[in-house]
């Protein structure tokens, strides 16, 4: 097919300690051939994050101001921080033909399916809730309290998974990730037909 098309949008949600960081970072090493959106957010940076690679992190007031200057694409309050995706990045590399995947929560990704309901919206699941809040505790980084939301705000999450097109368990990491490229790769061959 000779035109340039654009880019799939490809968005990954799951409950926060399903494992999007791990599987994206594994995703990464593969090489495979799609670039990811940077977040903005207003939640101070854990140990080891780094401005600029895992995300932008500003003040609120800064955020707001990227809000009122109509730089999202999508943005979210979650577990009392806002998280967006700047706007501008995620249109030119589409516009440039590139696959783009955006890792973000609920509520951000049914906006961008409004904006977007051509994009892939594939939902990540612990093999167990259990399983879930293990992994959250043994990540070490979150007070009792953080646990306690975030498994609240997890168990509402997982009722979302309906809104989205395809739901992968997140089992083993190498596994999702065959399971993430192997739909990517679908959904590629039917728009060959288009
Ligand atoms: P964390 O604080 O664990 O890095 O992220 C918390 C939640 O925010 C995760 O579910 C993550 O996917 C989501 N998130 C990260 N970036 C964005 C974003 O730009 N927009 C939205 N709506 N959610 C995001």
């Amino acid at each position: 097919m000779e035109a340039k098309e654009q880019g799939l949008l490809i968005v990954l949600s799951g409950p926060s300690g399903v494992g999007k960081g791990t599987v994206c970072a594994a995703l990464r090493k593969r090489d495979v051939p799609f670039t990811y959106s940077i977040s903005v957010t207003t939640r101070p940076p854990r140990e080891g994050e780094v401005d600029g690679v895992n995300y932008f992190f500003k003040t609120k007031e800064e955020f707001e101001n990227m809000i009122k200057r109509d730089e999202f694409l999508e943005w979210a309050r979650y577990v009392n921080h806002y998280y967006g995706t700047p706007r501008r990045y995620v249109e030119e590399q589409l516009n440039a033909g590139r696959d783009v995947l955006l890792e973000i929560e609920v509520q951000g990704a049914l906006q961008v399916k409004k904006k977007f309901p051509q994009g892939i919206f594939i939902f990540l699941v612990p093999p167990s809730l259990k399983e879930l809040e293990q992994r959250i505790v043994s990540r070490g980084t979150e007070s009792r309290d953080v646990i306690h939301n975030r498994m609240v705000v997890a168990r509402e999450e997982l009722e979302m998974m309906k809104h989205y097109d395809y739901v992968v368990v997140n089992d083993k990491v190498e596994l999702a990730c065959d399971r993430i490229e192997a739909i990517i790769l679908a959904e590629h061959c039917k728009r060959e037909r288009m």
